[in-house]
């Protein structure tokens, strides 16, 4: 196959990481307290970027379709819905400890189950103990049992606790999605690769219920769907691919599972898991409830307990994959030039207006320039340095437009747009300006 030939670039995750810093992106958690490990705080240009991750997500599962609805449940729950669920029991990761060096491995993780990659010590490994990912807590004043709760580990579970509120509040039926982004929380045992694995993570998960027969056609129809969106928002093919699970690596619930894999710098691993959790969840909760969790179809008088195809995937993690995929370095003139060839339906900013000196009678043809796109599009407005420099601050940022106004301005009522991709100018007068950018950005 063709994408397993693509190489991963293994420097590329130290530039993400740099980039992602000095402009803004992402910063380490508490880093004035010498940072929190695991946990990162998104800034003025990260927060842009996985809004409109979750946005473009939000419109091709929610908006573009008539068959998903939204949801928002709350992050903490009652213990009884982790023990329905099968995440009390069963939620954990096998974890070893290096007697040597004591440092701490997922043991489904490592390279050679008998070697450790902290210090190369061999068969030094205590027996693996099951560790459980939930991050437990307690609700109210009172401590001690019956006011423990968990922050949600997935979003899935709020979907099937909501099933019959949304159906019975909705009109769907029967092939009909509930739809869900927000944040969850693991106690991972080997957090790292910067946002890939986290403690503290946002995940976009969608329960698909359909008609128990109807399933396996479902499943194929969601890992096509999900692939395509990947590579419709700038993902290259050889990057992505879909993969599916041996029978041995699947939960026990699932009848079948495929991951959407991005080849990050240190190989293929995961965005998003699509699986067929067949009616698992939904009878778990209904034995465990005595909720009637099934759809009746009054016409009919059909009933039954629909299968679920869910996918399932991470919002940070994807975000980090948009940013490695679009990260560029180009030769320009015996210079390198950094560029972000971020869709503009992801970039933080779609347009960025430039005055071309701090001269008075600059700013306020600039400032109404602003004025007329901000309603349209995020825009960055930069006054200092040279243009030069700022269009490149641009290109490292992903702006697909910048848009400069000179002297000519005050005379011809028109602005420089430069495309970042081509670094194509062209003179456009201000009155079609927004006509223009439009068609430029009109998927
Ligand atoms: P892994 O095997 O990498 O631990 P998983 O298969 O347990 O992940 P799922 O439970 O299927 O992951 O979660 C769905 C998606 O949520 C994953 O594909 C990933 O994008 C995201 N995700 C899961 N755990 C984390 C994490 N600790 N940090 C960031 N994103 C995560």
């Amino acid at each position: 196959m063709e994408a397993e030939e693509t190489q991963a670039d293994p420097e590329l995750f130290d530039k993400i990481v740099n980039l992602s810093k000095r402009r803004g992106f992402v910063f380490q958690s508490a880093d004035i307290y010498g940072g929190f490990r695991s946990t990162y705080d998104y800034g003025p240009l990260g927060v842009l970027l996985l809004r409109n991750v979750k946005d473009q997500w939000w419109r091709s599962m929610v908006q573009m379709r008539h068959d998903v609805v939204g949801l928002d449940a709350s992050i903490l729950s009652p213990p009884a819905v982790w023990e329905a669920s099968g995440h009390l029991a069963n939620f954990t990761d096998p974890l070893v400890d290096c007697k040597e060096c004591r440092a701490r491995h997922r043991e489904d993780k490592l390279d050679d189950s008998d070697t450790c990659p902290s210090c190369g010590a061999k068969g030094a490994f205590t027996e693996a103990r099951q560790f459980n990912l939930m991050f437990k807590t307690q609700a109210g004043p009172v401590e001690g049992s019956g006011a423990e709760v968990y922050l949600r580990p997935e979003t899935a579970q709020g979907m099937f606790i909501n099933f019959a509120n949304v159906l019975n509040t909705s009109r769907k039926k029967p092939p009909f999605g509930i739809a869900q982004i927000g944040k969850s929380f693991r106690n991972e045992i080997t957090p790292g690769n910067f946002v890939f694995r986290t403690r503290e993570f946002e995940q976009m998960e969608m329960e698909f219920f359909v008609p128990p027969e109807d399933s396996p056609e479902w499943y194929r129809y969601w890992c096509e769907q999900r692939r395509n969106w990947y590579l419709d928002l700038g993902i290259p093919e050889d990057q992505l691919r879909l993969r599916e699970h041996e029978s041995d690596e699947m939960s026990h619930y699932a009848d079948a599972t495929s991951d959407v894999e991005f080849l990050f710098p240190w190989g293929w691993d995961e965005l998003e898991g699509i699986a067929n959790r067949t009616d698992f969840d939904l009878k778990s909760h209904a034995e465990a409830s005595g909720a009637r969790l099934e759809f009746h179809d009054p016409n009919s008088g059909e009933r039954y307990v629909p299968h679920v195809i869910e996918p399932a995937a991470g919002a940070t993690r994807t975000m980090m994959a948009f940013l490695m995929a679009a990260y560029h370095e180009e030769e320009v003139n015996g210079d390198t030039r950094t560029v972000l060839r971020l869709d503009h339906r992801l970039a933080p900013y779609q347009v960025a207006v430039l005055p071309l000196s701090k001269k008075p009678e600059l700013i306020e043809p600039s400032q109404e320039v602003l004025n007329l796109v901000q309603p349209h599009w995020m825009c960055d407005y930069d006054q200092t340095q040279a243009i030069g420099r700022r269009y490149r601050r641009q290109d490292e940022v992903g702006t697909p437009f910048c848009v400069t106004i000179d002297f000519d301005t005050l005379d011809d009522q028109a602005v420089t747009v430069r495309e970042r991709d081509s670094m194509e100018q062209e003179r456009v007068p201000i009155a079609g300006l927004v006509a223009y950018l439009e068609s430029k950005m009109s998927k």
